[in-house]
């Protein structure tokens, strides 16, 4: 039995539980956010900083124990300013006692309690940044376009599956999300489900896990009910042949009903690793590439991305960035982010070349030197900071450690080719929206604080200049 903290104006448990569900609705959103946080009762804080919910089944535990627990954490310590862990309970006394007080709630033995139908999915929101309009279309991804275009446009009547594939940073990420949007929009009654490969292998594989027959039912029943179903990555299905049966199976029952599939990968079609049996089955769409964008393409990019910041960027300085860049997109962004945060952190309004050529000295790659594992990231920022490979990866939330792990985080994101649940998967198994967190919280410090803008470039360096 825990002995609580009393709740008073500052410290308050429904307040704060309240303002965590806030922020991870924007997050999750979609039918996850609904069946497993609507049953969620808080049960109080503990002397020594545990935030103890109440559940009502083992399932909801183990969802919100693998893939929420890190980013709860997170927006705990956000929320109170205190060291806050979350701790999640199932049929203890005081949460079955709390829980059956609490009506209409009704506790239910296991699974998901009932399937779960489109009208009372909360929407799933995509990110507003990856839209049509925001994205730059030249030569090398008109084709990708005009089809994604044309998908969202006449959901399961045009291209089906639609099937985009190209190398990391091109753009199939934005796609797919502006595909979500547009259809989310335009056809508010439609079911769109996003999902990263690699979330899907560990939701279908930790549902095996569990040996809940119910589970999985879950599963199957949730994609079968969607109208639109958008996988991204799916590369790392390769060698998941549970997974792979599973998602051939989605597909075919989506497919035969008339669903939209829209599908990214890496590689071609008939380059991935997948039997033929499987792969075949994309050529009855559409299959489109994206190629890396020429210096035109690049530098149109450039602008349209630099005209959304509060700071101006020197033509030259843009086309700087256009010509040393491989057409890794998301590289180039990165090499914007820091030059702004360097240009806040010295007081200048505007991006000259000279800024630039300081900035960016040892930010591009040459070819041959790629790519910058996790693993390596990992081992260099462990050794910079003088931590273990164990707590860097763990849910210690010591600030020693955290810092080091949000700046690890926001290094995969940024040097690496790897997607957010891969990174999360990295470390530790966390949610891709803690890495997000993570990621986006060292971009907003890098402006801020001069040692943290220092020791992102000192990595840097030292990750690019070690022999591989
Ligand atoms: P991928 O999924 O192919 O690895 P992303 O879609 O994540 O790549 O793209 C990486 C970054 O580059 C994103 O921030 C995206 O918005 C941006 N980007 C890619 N292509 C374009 C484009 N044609 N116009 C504008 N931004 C783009
Ligand atoms: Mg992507």
């Amino acid at each position: 039995m825990y002995s609580f903290i009393e709740d008073d104006e500052y410290i308050n448990k429904q307040t704060i539980w309240d303002q965590v569900c806030g922020a991870l609705e924007k997050e999750i959103g979609g039918p996850r956010m609904t069946s497993v946080f609507s049953r969620v009762v808080p049960l109080g804080i503990t002397q020594d900083g545990e935030f103890v919910v109440g559940v009502h089944n083992k399932f909801n535990h183990d969802v919100i124990q693998r893939f929420h627990a890190d980013t709860i954490d997170v927006l705990l310590h956000d929320i109170t300013g205190l060291d806050m862990r979350l701790r999640v309970e199932t049929d203890s006394d005081l949460a079955e006692s709390v829980l059956t007080n609490s009506a209409p709630l009704e506790i239910e033995q296991h699974g998901y309690d009932e399937p779960i139908t489109p009208a009372e999915d909360a929407k799933i929101s995509f990110d507003q940044k990856y839209t049509f309009e925001s994205f730059v279309v030249g030569d090398t991804n008109n084709f990708a376009y005009s089809a994604a275009l044309a998908v969202a446009e006449q959901p399961g009547l045009k291209y089906n599956p639609l099937f985009i594939w190209g190398g990391p940073g091109l753009g199939k990420t934005h796609l797919l999300q502006a595909i979500g949007s547009y259809i989310t929009n335009s056809f508010p009654y439609k079911k769109v489900t996003y999902i990263t490969t690699e979330e899907l292998v560990n939701q279908f594989t930790s549902s095996l896990t569990t040996k809940d027959k119910n589970v999985t039912d879950y599963l199957r029943t949730y994609y079968r009910g969607a109208d639109v179903l958008i996988l991204d990555d799916i590369q790392f299905l390769e060698n998941k042949q549970s997974t792979i049966d599973f998602f051939f199976h989605t597909f075919n029952d989506l497919k035969g009903r008339g669903k939209q599939i829209i599908i990214a990968s890496d590689r071609s079609p008939g380059e991935l690793k997948m039997n033929e049996r499987y792969t075949s089955r994309f050529k009855s769409g559409l299959i489109v590439d994206i190629q890396p964008p020429t210096y035109e393409v690049r530098l149109a990019i450039l602008k349209k991305y630099t005209s959304r910041l509060k700071i101006e960027f020197d033509y030259d300085a843009i086309s700087y960035i256009a010509e040393r860049s491989s057409g890794n997109i998301r590289e180039m962004e990165g090499a914007i982010t820091r030059s702004t945060a360097f240009a806040e952190l010295s007081n200048k309004d505007r991006v000259d070349i000279k800024l630039i050529e300081i900035v960016t000295a040892d930010y591009f790659l040459d070819q041959t030197k790629r790519p910058i594992s996790i693993a390596t990231i990992q081992k260099e920022v462990c050794r910079y900071y003088g931590i273990s490979h164990t707590d860097l990866i763990g849910s210690k939330r010591k600030q020693d450690l955290v810092y080091p792990r949000h700046i690890a985080m926001y290094l995969c994101q940024e040097l690496t080719d790897s997607s957010f649940p891969k990174i999360g998967d990295e470390f530790g198994g966390k949610d891709h929206t803690t890495v997000m967190h993570a990621a986006a919280k060292i971009k907003k410090k890098m402006s801020s604080e001069n040692e943290t803008y220092k020791q992102i470039q000192h990595l840097t360096n030292v990750l690019h200049n070690k022999p591989i």
